[in-house]
């Protein structure tokens, strides 16, 4: 990938690699769904990702969405973008984030469940979350362990607010991204098997799966969300 290509052939190129890794697996191209994560880049050129039709943003860091956030409320309804947390989040910043992202990647603990739904309920509204998982095991990594999910499922049903869409999981970085892939396709089987287990009133359907390095081997095992950073949007000189 060359780095110094436009926005615009950025776009086609990621474009390409999704058409293709769905054709390989099978899949639908419709069922994957792209979160351009601009935390490496400036207003402006967030300005242009949604200028060239880009509307689901990620971010994880509340301090540095702010700016970027609070701009682009300037743009008319049809332009607006969505908005996705997808670094844990403190909750002490829960009431920045919610009502503004419309959803969080990382809900991995009751407190952070409980602060939500306060806050959803306050606001009157339903916020779609993914679970986060540390499938790798790796000690670095955030979110809950497998074994612990039934649970936390069951836990979170009496939060009327909050909506468990599905899970979510970053795979330890790989030289090689085939070797990420049994992290995401334990994901898709804890998916499947929490759906069997009936606990959520409605089933888990999504998966938060794949960054820049990997993410043609999270849509063959199932990704319906990829999180595109580097690749798609860039990144910039802090
Ligand atoms: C930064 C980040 C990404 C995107 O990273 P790239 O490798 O640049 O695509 C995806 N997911 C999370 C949680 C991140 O923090």
């Amino acid at each position: 990938m060359n780095l110094l290509s436009t926005l615009t052939e950025r776009i086609q190129d990621v474009e390409q690699l999704i058409q293709a890794a769905c054709a390989r697996s099978g899949r639908s191209r419709d069922e994957v769904n792209v979160v351009a994560v601009t935390k490496y880049v400036s207003l402006d050129s967030v300005r242009d990702v949604v200028a060239h039709g880009v509307r689901q943003l990620g971010e994880n860091r509340w301090q540095n969405a702010k700016p970027k956030w609070e701009a682009l409320q300037e743009l008319p309804k049809s332009e607006a973008p969505v908005w996705h947390y997808i670094g844990s989040l403190q909750t002490n910043k829960v009431k920045d984030v919610i009502g503004k992202f419309t959803y969080i990647h990382s809900l991995d603990r009751l407190s952070l469940a409980q602060a939500i739904a306060d806050r959803a309920d306050k606001l009157g509204i339903i916020v779609p979350c993914f679970i986060q998982v540390n499938v790798s095991g790796e000690d670095s990594k955030q979110g809950l362990e497998p074994e612990q999910l039934p649970e936390f499922l069951r836990e979170l049903s009496q939060y009327r607010s909050i909506r468990p869409i599905g899970l979510m999981t970053m795979a330890p970085f790989e030289a090689e991204a085939e070797e990420t892939r049994p992290v995401f396709r334990a994901l898709r089987e804890l998916r499947d098997q929490l759906n069997e287990l009936g606990i959520a009133e409605h089933p888990l359907t999504e998966l938060s799966m794949g960054m820049s390095n990997d993410f043609t081997v999270a849509i063959e095992e199932g990704a319906t969300w990829v999180r595109l950073g580097t690749i798609l949007v860039g990144k910039e000189e802090a």
